[in-house]
């Protein structure tokens, strides 16, 4: 496939936003793409060679590589290519105007010789040379990525150069969600968005998009119909709503449920294939290092062949055996030393559902099926157990059980419904599951997860260092994101001192296209990382979108004194609070008003 066509895709989608626009011209380049290459096109849309949940080495090589690539197969000295990059910011642009400059000048040359030397650069080309280029490691490396970079800017055309450069800086950034992508698979390959559930529905059983679009492509609509999961390939997780009401909560999951205790820990969709296990956390990346001792549990504790079950992991005290608070499992994340930190930091995983077994789809299979078969397969220890958990239709022992759970340093309960439509629905937040935690007390006491898409200089003493982020939750009716507040509280000097270095990888001169927004954030960032932020209450707000005209025209809904509490790295941009919720939490708020009045 002629690169020209996927580049020349790429620069129309640079510089559209509308959504409708976005999936026409996806769907064309989807047309023009053979079967065998739709995964890869996928990819690098998406900026990336393959899905993180693979633990693969991404893109991302350092500018200084790529100066010396762009005045290699331009021709150009290095120190020419660096004041460009400060004139234009933008080290695509400089590959992209150098290679025009380069092509003009060898254009007498090349007309009197004919293009010698020069290959016409197919998608598949550049995708081969840029998996080198990101699996090149140790001795000589360097030079090895900076021969290839630059053998594939020499074949390259001016527009090809600028995308090149951007993918292999990990700078691509065109903005289109998941959301467009399934859409503009639905019309190319089953005639219309009415199949985008199917398709949804085939990448929240398999979150590998560049696969599901494969199957697409060679065998069509149908073959999504009856797909099941894979032994290693994540399951995009179900999600609970909230509540706060014991009586309320039974009656919103038809009067009788399955009461466990919410384990205040990192979640754990653990897969096994013989002696094979893969763990993923909540956004699906592959945690497996760093728990090795979660993985010879589960080859101790489980006999069949083939599963997926799901878990809390939580920190344990290693003297009393108690639980600790999630961010003891932040020790985890240090790569090195993994066997000392097993040590100083044990866990205890609680399971509470099973997805697959030895061939068998088991996410369609009602709730109480499942726990059937979860214990089936557990063999418990006191270190790999099923989560605690109780039957019950009365509101009293469920504030009971509730109490417990606290008491025993549990974050307070998921309430699941029970009734034989309650399956497991992947990769969505419904009612068939709902929280009830501790802290739904008064006002504004539980927090929302809210996405950076912009910051504020810092004054005075925040001088020179960023002094507020501006703070958006996501709506996924339309894929964007909508502010709720700016945030400037909360953060201690180390967490001021960390956020120039942290956005830095995500300031972007525009609006990112999916942001929506009405104040004018000193930078802007690309909506990537998430904040668990807390305020004294839900106002409504002429200065923000999120839930615009819904409660009154002309206002949306914000959060007064805003405070930031931590950083939730488990969590990507679509996984934050979302609009919806943000309303629900308004309302019930306006009811708590009514009910003291
Ligand atoms: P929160 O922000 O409250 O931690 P979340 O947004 O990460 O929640 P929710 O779906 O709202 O996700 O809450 C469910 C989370 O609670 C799960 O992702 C899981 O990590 C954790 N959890 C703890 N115990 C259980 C349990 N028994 N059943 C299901 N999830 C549990």
């Amino acid at each position: 496939m002629d690169l020209q066509i996927l580049v020349q895709a790429f620069s129309k989608l640079e510089r559209i936003t509308s959504r409708t626009q976005i999936v026409l011209v996806l769907v064309d380049l989807f047309k023009k793409t053979p079967p065998e290459t739709i995964d890869k096109v996928i990819y690098l849309i998406q900026g990336k060679l393959w899905p993180e949940w693979k633990g693969l080495p991404e893109l991302g090589v350092g500018e200084k590589f790529l100066i010396k690539a762009i005045a290699k197969a331009t021709r150009a000295r290095e120190s020419e290519v660096e004041n460009l990059y400060k004139k234009l910011g933008d080290l695509g642009k400089v590959a992209e105007n150098l290679k025009s400059r380069a092509e003009s000048a060898g254009a007498g040359l090349v007309k009197f010789m004919g293009a010698v030397g020069k290959e016409k650069l197919s998608v598949e080309k550049v995708y081969e040379t840029l998996v080198k280029v990101a699996l090149a490691a140790g001795e000589g490396s360097r030079d090895v990525k900076i021969n290839l970079i630059a053998g594939l800017l020499t074949d390259a055309s001016p527009l090809e150069a600028r995308y090149i450069v951007r993918l292999i800086e990990g700078r691509l950034r065109l903005g289109i969600g998941d959301a467009a992508i399934m859409d503009a698979l639905a019309i190319t390959y089953a005639g219309s968005q009415a199949y985008r559930p199917l398709v949804e529905r085939a990448y929240n059983i398999r979150a590998d998009l560049g696969n599901i679009a494969k199957i697409l492509a060679k065998s069509g609509i149908k073959a999504l119909e009856g797909i099941k999961p894979e032994v290693g390939v994540p399951i995009r997780p179900m999600l609970a709503e909230r509540l706060s009401d014991p009586h309320e909560i039974l009656a919103k999951v038809g009067g009788k449920a399955l009461v466990e205790y919410k384990y205040d820990g990192e979640r754990a969709q653990i897969h096994k294939k013989g002696n094979d296990v893969w763990i993923y956390s909540r956004r699906l990346e592959n945690i497996t290092h760093q728990y090795p001792d979660v993985v010879e549990m589960v080859l101790q504790s489980i006999k069949s062949n083939e599963v997926i079950i799901e878990g809390e992991i939580v920190a344990i005290d290693p003297e009393t055996g108690e639980m600790k608070p999630f961010q003891e499992l932040m020790h985890r994340k240090r790569k090195h030393d993994i066997h000392e930190i097993i040590k100083e930091c044990p866990v205890a995983v609680y399971l509470f559902d099973i997805l697959y077994k030895d061939g068998e789809d088991l996410t369609l299979k009602p709730i109480m099926e499942r726990r059937k078969a979860l214990i089936e397969v557990v063999q418990e220890t006191d270190r790999f157990r099923i989560a605690q958990y109780m039957i019950t239709d009365s509101p009293e022992e469920l504030e009971k059980f509730f109490l417990e759970a606290i008491e025993n340093g549990a974050e307070g309960v998921m309430i699941k419904a029970i009734h034989e439509k309650a399956i497991y629905q992947a990769g969505a937040r419904g009612w068939l599951w709902i929280k009830y935690k501790r802290d739904y007390k008064s006002e504004m006491s539980d927090t929302v997860d809210l996405v950076v898409v912009g910051a504020f200089a810092g004054r005075g003493r925040r001088a020179g260092k960023y002094g507020a982020l501006l703070m958006a939750a996501y709506d996924p009716d339309t894929d964007t994101f909508k502010t709720v507040c700016k945030v400037g509280s909360g953060f201690t000097d180390e967490d001021l001192e960390k956020l120039n270095q942290m956005l830095q990888p995500y300031i972007t001169p525009h609006k990112h296209p999916r942001v929506d927004c009405l104040m004018k954030p000193d930078v802007w960032v690309v909506p990537a990382l998430v904040a668990e932020i807390i305020g004294a209450e839900l106002t409504l707000s002429p200065l923000h979108t999120c839930c615009k005209n819904m409660v009154r025209k002309g206002v949306g809904i914000s959060i007064r004194f805003p405070r930031f509490i931590r950083w939730r790295d488990d969590k990507g941009p679509e996984d934050a609070t979302t609009t919806k919720e943000l309303l629900e939490m308004y309302k019930r708020q306006l009811r708590r008003i009514e009910e003291v009045r």
